[in-house]
């Protein structure tokens, strides 16, 4: 199993290293080898030296709080932006010196959406087709195959502005699809959707890795999208990387296996220390006034032991609940705080009107 690393270098974690070396993944070349990468702008360091691999056919996230370094990142593995010092080998070639031939063999989608709303569909698919120099006999193909992939077929011949946020997005995925690309990068592919429509990317990013045999790359602040998404995940903070691993050995490396979230009736700067006698705990959060998270490795003992021990001292107790570890506390452990604390705002996008809605 890959030990998390919890330092940039990954000098501590033998997994990291054997992924540099492309030798986890089973095959001779990882699909994206980054090695000791750095972005300065001017004096200040976006990316502080971060290294990792990403094996063929796997989803790798790279998750964070805004600021972070995530989309510097994923600029400099595209070649959108130059590398300071240190490397990005994305598919068997340095991004710094081989620039064209990394772009023909990746496939972006960027935060913002950007297919031309007063074109249809098909245009924006066909035009984006000619760009990568799709052979004119191949387009109609891919761009037929691209559109049942994302579930837009029927929308072939729509205006684009007629689309819905989900749709448009799905379409942005398909026009990243349409000259084949081996490597798929996603900067937030699902920020400024609704739910029902985030989980239905996240299903068609899956379909599409697993039906196209796609290795993606994709960054997000959002923790269930990590989680449910990503094969592994490396958590970047302040331009470093501070673990990487799938996401059971993120929550593995925790102490503890449970979290009990406890509130009080009243706060009392004894808490903690009472808490922290109980049998099981690991370490205990203070959350808001009366409110602790509890990490445990016995859930169900820690949980009687507070019980019992609030009664003997005439306290209520206003909530109570027993969960598993979650990527929230794996990211509070390297961390040393909330990534849900650290959300700023979402980037900004006018929606589409509705399908039909007057403009
Ligand atoms: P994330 O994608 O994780 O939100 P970014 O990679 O966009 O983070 O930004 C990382 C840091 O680099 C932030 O502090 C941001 O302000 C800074 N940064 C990003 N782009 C530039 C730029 N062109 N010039 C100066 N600073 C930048």
């Amino acid at each position: 199993m890959n030990t998390p690393v919890n330092n940039a270098t990954g000098t501590r974690d033998s997994g990291l290293s054997q992924a540099v070396n492309g030798k986890s993944s089973g095959n001779s070349q990882p699909a994206i080898a980054v090695e000791n990468i750095v972005k300065r702008y001017g004096n200040f360091e976006a990316v502080k030296g971060v290294n990792f691999s990403v094996a063929n056919g796997e989803i790798f996230g790279l998750l964070g709080p805004n600021g972070a370094g995530k989309s510097t990142l994923i600029r400099m593995m595209t070649t959108l932006i130059p590398v300071t010092s240190g490397k990005a080998i994305v598919a068997g070639h340095d991004v710094s010196k081989d620039s064209d031939a990394v772009r023909r063999i990746i496939g972006v989608i960027p935060q913002a959406l950007t297919s031309d709303q007063d074109l249809t569909v098909e245009e924006n698919l066909s035009i984006y087709a000619k760009l990568y120099s799709v052979p004119r006999a191949q387009r109609e193909k891919n761009i037929t195959e691209v559109l049942e992939a994302v579930d837009l077929s029927k929308w072939r011949k729509a205006q684009t502005k007629t689309l819905s946020g989900g749709m448009r997005r799905r379409l942005e995925i398909a026009r990243g699809l349409v000259h084949d690309p081996r490597i798929f990068f996603l900067d937030e592919p699902t920020t400024g959707l609704d739910p029902v429509s985030r989980i239905a990317v996240w299903e068609m990013l899956n379909n599409l890795k697993k039906s196209r045999n796609l290795t993606m790359l994709l960054t997000t602040h959002y923790m269930e999208e990590a989680d449910r998404l990503c094969d592994r995940i490396a958590i970047v903070d302040h331009g470093t990387l501070v673990a990487l691993g799938t996401p059971v050995e993120l929550k593995q490396s925790v102490p503890g296996s449970n979290v009990v979230e406890v509130q009080f009736n009243r706060e009392d700067p004894e808490w903690p220390t009472r808490l922290r006698k109980l049998s099981g705990v690991t370490d205990v959060q203070s959350q808001s006034a009366g409110v602790y998270r509890v990490l445990t490795s016995n859930g169900s003992q820690t949980t009687t032991q507070l019980v019992e021990m609030a009664a003997s001292l005439g306290e209520t107790l206003t909530s109570l609940s027993v969960q598993n570890t979650s990527l929230d506390d794996v990211f509070v452990h390297y961390t040393g705080r909330q990534l849900r604390d650290e959300q700023v705002k979402a980037v900004s996008f006018i929606m589409p009107p509705r399908p039909g809605a007057q403009p």
